[in-house]
């Protein structure tokens, strides 16, 4: 593994969020002033496409980055953006019973409104 790699894996270990890549760069640029941008997205797709990392789409927002943990789902707030992680243990077995097949996995985001965003 390139320096380069083991500092981006360890920004998101440590982070307690999801990060867009522009984050992963400016906290890696702290550590490591060399870093470029491109190294940081090259590292980030590698990763992903390694299944290290997940990648997570944000409507009308930049993707987000995060260590991949178990397997989980996330909530929006479609106020401030806030991405939070859920865990629906049972919505996979039940979208493959209801289509009657196996399934090897699926992306749901579901948009809400937090608390802070629910007293505006
Ligand atoms: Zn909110
Ligand atoms: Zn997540």
């Amino acid at each position: 593994m390139t320096k380069q790699r083991e500092l981006i894996l360890q920004i998101l270990n440590q982070a307690d969020r999801h990060l867009t890549a522009d984050e992963v760069f400016f906290l890696a640029k702290l550590r490591m002033p060399s870093i470029a941008m491109a190294t940081v997205y090259n590292n980030l797709n590698a990763m992903h496409a390694a299944g290290v990392i997940s990648r997570v789409h944000v409507d009308g927002g930049a993707d987000c980055f995060e260590k991949t943990a178990e397997a989980h789902d996330h909530l929006m707030c479609e106020g401030c953006g806030k991405l939070s992680n859920v865990r629906l243990p049972r919505l996979g077995t039940q979208l493959s019973e209801t289509l009657g097949m196996p399934i090897v996995g699926y992306d749901l985001t579901i948009r809400y409104l937090c608390a802070e965003c629910r007293k505006k």
